[in-house]
């Protein structure tokens, strides 16, 4: 393995020329950062709205953030992503009138409705790594531009969750083999293979990331944010909560999968096979050391991380005799299956089952997945209940190390707080209690406070 780093810069870290000279200045400071992958201008402020979002917005005319509430027609949302180029340009003094004619090409083409919104997502990482590139280069940091296309990054044609497909790890390997200075990679989609754009579920680029640095068998993946490095807790519900400084892939894997968004979920799959660290780090301060994500580590703290879900229904299935019946959970399960629900969790006992999963993707099905359960279960009892919350405390350590669920239940006791669910993780490094969503906030501080503190 040779010592080849692949840096991810996420949207904050290129949202205006200040940010972009950050990133010139870290790639040049290491010659082993030799593939930089780029997100879209992410917001410059928490009133600013990210280019990706814009992008849709024009995608959809205007349909995207009226869902949202958010009073932006496709009009503006053109004139907000063109401007934002420009400025781009015109702040880094590079040439770009190509890049802005080609921009503004691509936002009028006539594109399939179903090809469309992909095809308009990626223009932010598209032209910002164009952009980013010409601007090392001008700064004297020999780059080359390398597109999905030029590269065979081939994927699934699942528009808007589109899929790696194996064959792109050898041409990677082999186009980026080839380039003499720095790549600049635009993170978030890929080519499918009948030459379509399809990009990657939302914060896809560091899935891009992942997959060129297990591709170019890298030495280290460095993912740059806004962020010091991942915390034990959301920082916005315990500001006093410290950053890890080490865990492993299964503990992130967990963590994100429960509601940590700074590192997208399936980002470090391939990385874990092939032992790569990732390295969170934060563009806006280097000397805070970041989070490393590794294979092993020593568990000095028995908890790393608590994770915090809200918004979970919990559908309650009572029938006297279904423990009796082979494949009950199954077909129960098939019918979320069915309406392309994703389920969280499902405990079991003789004649009861619960299923958890996320409320939101019940709207719309709700009434018919409550008659398709009557009509072919024939439940004694059937109750879906909202506004669940789930807390997740995750460790390595925890396996074996008595008493950490005693300790959680008794700091929830302390402050009477009711917990509706218990669910412990097979692997034995985490748990899940569910709560009444009016007592998430207390119960969240309590066994903060208990268990990591
Ligand atoms: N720009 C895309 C998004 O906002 C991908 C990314 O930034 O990772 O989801």
């Amino acid at each position: 393995m040779k010592n080849q780093i692949v840096c991810k810069f996420g949207g904050s870290s290129v949202s205006n020329a200040e940010q972009i000279n950050k990133v010139k200045d870290i790639v040049s400071e290491n010659q082993e950062r030799r593939y930089v992958v780029v997100s879209a201008p992410g917001k410059e402020s928490s009133r600013d709205e990210k280019i990706t979002d814009h992008l849709m917005n024009i995608a959809t005319g205007g349909k995207h953030f009226r869902s949202q509430q958010i009073e932006i027609d496709a009009e503006t949302s053109y004139r907000a992503v063109m401007g934002k180029f420009r400025k781009l340009v015109a702040d880094l003094s590079i040439e770009g009138d190509d890049i802005i004619e080609q921009l503004e090409g691509d936002l009028q083409k006539t594109i399939p409705v179903d090809k469309r919104i992909d095809f308009l997502a990626s223009r932010g990482e598209r032209y910002n790594a164009e952009i980013v590139c010409r601007y090392f280069n001008k700064k004297g940091m020999p780059s080359e531009l390398v597109l999905p296309k030029d590269m065979g990054f081939v994927v699934s044609d699942d528009f808007s969750n589109a899929r790696v497909i194996p064959v792109s790890y050898r041409n990677i390997r082999e186009k980026l083999s080839s380039v003499e200075g720095v790549s600049v990679i635009p993170g978030f989609y890929g080519m499918t293979s009948r030459g379509d754009v399809a990009v990657f579920s939302r914060g896809g680029s560091d899935l891009t990331g992942g997959e060129v640095a297990f591709a170019v068998e890298a030495s280290l993946y460095e993912n740059w944010t806004d962020t010091d490095g991942i915390y034990q807790v959301d920082p916005r519900l315990i500001p006093e909560a410290k950053v890890i400084p080490r865990l492993t892939y299964k503990e992130i894997r967990l963590l994100s999968s429960k509601g940590f968004n700074v590192f997208h979920y399936d980002a470090m799959v391939n990385c874990r096979k092939r032992n790569i660290p990732i390295r969170i780090r934060n563009t806006n301060d280097l000397s805070s050391e970041g989070t490393m994500i590794v294979s092993e580590r020593v568990p000095e703290e028995v908890v790393v991380g608590i994770a915090r879900q809200d918004n979970i229904a919990y559908l309650y299935i009572e029938r006297v005799g279904s423990g009796e019946t082979i494949g009950f959970v199954h077909a129960l399960l098939s019918i979320m299956k069915d309406y392309g629900i994703e389920t969280y969790h499902y405990p079991t006992d003789r004649d009861d089952v619960a299923i958890l999963l996320n409320q939101d993707d019940l709207v719309g099905s709700e009434g018919d997945i409550k008659e398709t359960i009557e009509r072919e279960f024939k439940p004694d009892i059937l109750e879906f209940n909202y506004n669940i919350t789930i807390i997740s405390p995750v460790g390595i350590g925890m396996k074996d190390h008595p008493g950490v669920i005693a300790a959680a239940a008794t700091a929830l006791k302390e402050q009477n707080i009711n917990i509706d669910i218990i669910n412990q993780g097979p692997a034995q490094i985490s748990f899940h209690f569910g709560f009444r969503n009016y007592y998430a906030d207390s119960a969240l501080r309590a066994m903060y406070e208990r268990l990591l503190k």
